[in-house]
């Protein structure tokens, strides 16, 4: 058990640096948690340490409500939207949250990101939807969240006037979203400068999302 909690404060505290790798996050906005298998806790960053300054030690497990089980420092202010989200959804093992620019843009605006690209149809098979404005302090970002996403395929949620959440199988799958989300939103924000983007038919969204989620990639063999 120990083993395995060691193993996640390792992975999240990396997957942190993807993010300021990808230029997704300034100061100390941002997280990052995973869910620990089989255990009704979850590992996520302190609230308010540099990025620079993020270490397996210094994450902080904590149980689904957002009590700290075991850490120095406090958790990150958005523990409580992490915890709802696993307490609600079962399948998730990973959370991520980002005020990313272009998708925050989007967020701002109260606005879907359309689904135009082809990327776009493999990673998040729809529009990327907004969920509800919702101030911190009780669960309605963790309700909006689950609202939003659920029967949703996008792994992705921005938070209106506020930013991303994405889900994920477990963390680094949450970060790839996150990552991927801003990158459409970027594009198709560049593509909206130059005039009006062409739709993608449903059935060609669907198509592509299938095969991208159970066919793409290296086979378990083959890795
Ligand atoms: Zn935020």
């Amino acid at each position: 058990m120990s083993d395995t909690i060691d193993l996640l404060r390792r992975q999240v505290a990396d997957l942190h640096q993807e993010l300021v790798r990808y230029g997704l996050v300034v100061w100390t906005a941002g997280n990052v948690s995973a869910r620990v298998p089989g255990e009704d806790l979850l590992v996520i960053k302190p609230s308010g340490v540099s990025y620079d300054e993020l270490t397996p030690e210094n994450m902080i497990l904590c149980d689904l409500h957002g009590n700290v089980v075991e850490g120095e420092h406090a958790p990150s202010s958005d523990t409580a939207a992490h915890a709802y989200v696993y307490r609600h959804r079962p399948d998730v093992g990973g959370v991520v949250h980002t005020h990313s620019t272009y998708a925050s843009a989007w967020a701002a605006r109260g606005e879907p990101v359309p689904c135009v690209l082809t990327a776009m149809a493999d990673e998040f098979g729809a529009e990327i939807p907004i969920g509800p404005f919702a101030l911190i302090g009780d669960d309605s970002i963790g309700r909006g969240i689950v609202e939003t996403l659920d029967g949703h395929r996008s792994p992705a949620v921005l938070m209106k006037s506020h930013g991303v959440f994405t889900i994920g199988k477990d963390a680094r799958a949450a970060v790839k979203a996150a990552v991927m989300c801003e990158d459409v939103a970027r594009t198709v924000h560049v593509s909206r400068q130059l005039g009006e983007p062409l739709p993608i038919a449903q059935a060609d969204i669907d198509r592509l999302n299938f095969r991208y989620q159970n066919v793409y990639g290296q086979r378990p063999a083959a890795q």
